[in-house]
């Protein structure tokens, strides 16, 4: 059964998560890295496995547009220092076109989530504050501040215990900023804070000290007493996170105890998902390592960009590591699988893959012919081509338009393949015509060069191949770097390129015995 269904199968048998209220959330303090896709799709996908077994799941995506900028992007470090600490609605944008830092990296941000079929209700914090709707679990976390000490001292041995310390943060009315306010005093109506010099690191305080209330938006909750005290909120019953907040003493743990003691609200289900590796490591954006978010829409079209997410249970990790790999490559031709089987019936589980990978309509279940990506990349190098001919010929009959559409659509994400991403055995391009180098290769070379056309011609593996051109080279008593130039110079143009057997061996027999015996044929000009 497809992980989505048995998650969505578990919940619903429970009985305990009516109504299915599913929830996410992000932090948009700067370009989101594609790791941060899985927390929003794991959900989507559940959202929709509910969906699909007959109940009516709503899944809503909160920005945490209310939190202080306790970091900068790289790019943003000098120009954006002044506003260390402010809430990031109230930092400008940093294209000068949107109304905050906020709405800058959230938009962004949303978008990619839309192209990848997300559907979501998107919330802000900072309005969800504004608008009163935290004040009763305000109030319920201001008065059960010596219960939430308690839970963090026992579950997480975290110290906060033994400090005159409140749950709450206000944005000092004397220098705007949040991230540098502490809360010590807590009267039923007002709280009593101290704008902080020295708190934190990454921003100083004014050393204002006063009054205020903490309702209607005037300060938030710290992060984990907001994370349960949204869940009552706004309802929800089914909301996870990285795995890394549910080890032992996390936040997790500590949002739990929260329900159980202050807000008095069932925790829920929760779905603790895998990392999202790149090249082995985790992705990190304060590192900025890895890609991000915006860069996978334009490398994959949205529905192969959703398979990699739903291909994947949610408590195994993603490696994902598309620079100089064949990574896409084979993507694309699991994500084909994945199709074939849902147009076959032939295995449940990749149907339905298939199925939750799709941001539209599905696709009609009937025989298609679809261009495979890797051929795709060999052909457009190739000279004298016609794309929609070459296929045509494959399939043996003219694509339908359906057909026609796929092709085109993988040859323009082939294209930005080849430019990017694809390792330099597939990239190196064969020129459309017969470089004018060529000219110069000396006898023994162009000689050479025959004899190699007489080995395309035979039944050779890569391994194989390579091992006759380094002996035919030996034999005509041709330094192996000549010899091998010879080749690249014919095909491209360069002196060296990759492994030539492999890289011959990607085109298809006729065309490089044509083009081997055009450079040997090739003469110089004599004026
Ligand atoms: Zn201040």
């Amino acid at each position: 059964m497809f992980w989505a269904d048995k998650i969505a199968k578990e919940i619903i048998q429970s009985g305990k998560y009516q109504p299915y209220r599913v929830d996410d959330m992000f932090t948009p303090s700067g370009f989101a890295h594609v790791g941060s896709l899985r927390g929003p799709l794991v959900h989507d996908l559940i959202t929709k496995a509910i969906r699909d077994a007959g109940e009516k799941p709503l899944y809503t995506f909160v920005i945490n547009d209310f939190d202080p900028i306790d970091g900068l992007p790289q790019e943003l470090q000098e120009k954006f220092e002044q506003y260390l600490g402010f809430p990031l609605c109230n930092a400008p944008s940093p294209n000068g076109k949107l109304e905050s830092f906020a709405e800058f990296f959230a938009n962004d941000f949303k978008k990619v989530l839309t192209d990848l079929g997300m559907e979501a209700k998107f919330l802000s914090s900072w309005d969800m504050y504004h608008e009163g709707k935290f004040n009763e679990v305000i109030k319920e976390a201001l008065d059960g501040t010596d219960k939430i000490k308690a839970i963090y001292k026992r579950v997480s041995g975290s110290k906060k215990g033994d400090e005159n310390w409140y749950p709450f943060q206000v944005i000092c009315p004397n220098c705007g900023k949040l991230g540098t306010t502490r809360v010590v005093g807590w009267d039923g109506k007002t709280v009593e804070y101290v704008c902080e010099p020295e708190m934190v690191t990454w921003a100083k305080g004014c050393g204002n000290t006063g009054r205020i209330s903490p309702f209607d938006g005037n300060g938030k909750l710290l992060w984990k007493v907001d994370w349960p005290a949204h869940w009552k909120v706004l309802g929800i019953t089914i909301e996870g996170a990285g795995k890394d907040h549910s080890t032992a003493g996390g936040s997790r743990d500590i949002a739990r105890e929260i329900c159980k003691e202050v807000t008095n609200y069932p925790e829920p289900y929760n779905l603790p998902y895998e990392f999202f590796l790149y090249g082995g490591k985790k992705m990190s954006s304060s590192k900025g390592l890895g890609l991000k978010a915006r860069d996978l829409i334009s490398v994959l079209p949205p529905n192969v960009g959703r398979f990699l997410f739903s291909k994947t249970d949610y408590r195994e990790a993603i490696e994902f590591d598309p620079s100089g790999t064949l990574a896409i490559s084979s993507l694309f031709d699991e994500y084909d699988r994945s199709w074939n089987a849902y147009v076959e019936g032939s295995d449940e589980t990749l149907s339905r893959t298939f199925e939750f990978s799709q941001t539209g309509v599905l696709p009609p279940k009937e025989k298609t012919f679809i261009s495979r990506f890797r051929d795709v990349v060999n052909y457009i190098q190739l000279p004298n081509i016609v794309l929609v001919d070459k296929f045509n010929e494959l399939k043996g009959e003219l694509l339908t338009s359906f057909e026609k559409e796929i092709l085109e659509e993988r040859e323009r994400y082939a294209r930005v393949w080849l430019k990017n991403y694809a390792p330099e055995e597939v990239s190196f391009q064969m020129a459309q015509t017969l470089p004018d180098v060529a000219k110069h290769l000396t006898d023994l070379q162009k000689n050479y060069l025959v004899r190699v056309a007489e080995l395309i011609r035979e039944e050779n593996t890569a391994d194989e191949l390579q091992i006759k051109l380094y002996n035919l080279s030996k034999e005509l008593e041709l330094g192996a770097k000549e010899a091998f130039s010879a080749i690249y110079i014919a095909f491209t143009g360069r002196e060296s390129g990759p492994k030539a057997a492999w890289f011959l061996l990607q085109y298809p027999k006729d065309v490089v015995v044509k083009r081997l015996m055009e450079a040997a044929e090739s003469k110089e000009e004599v004026l």
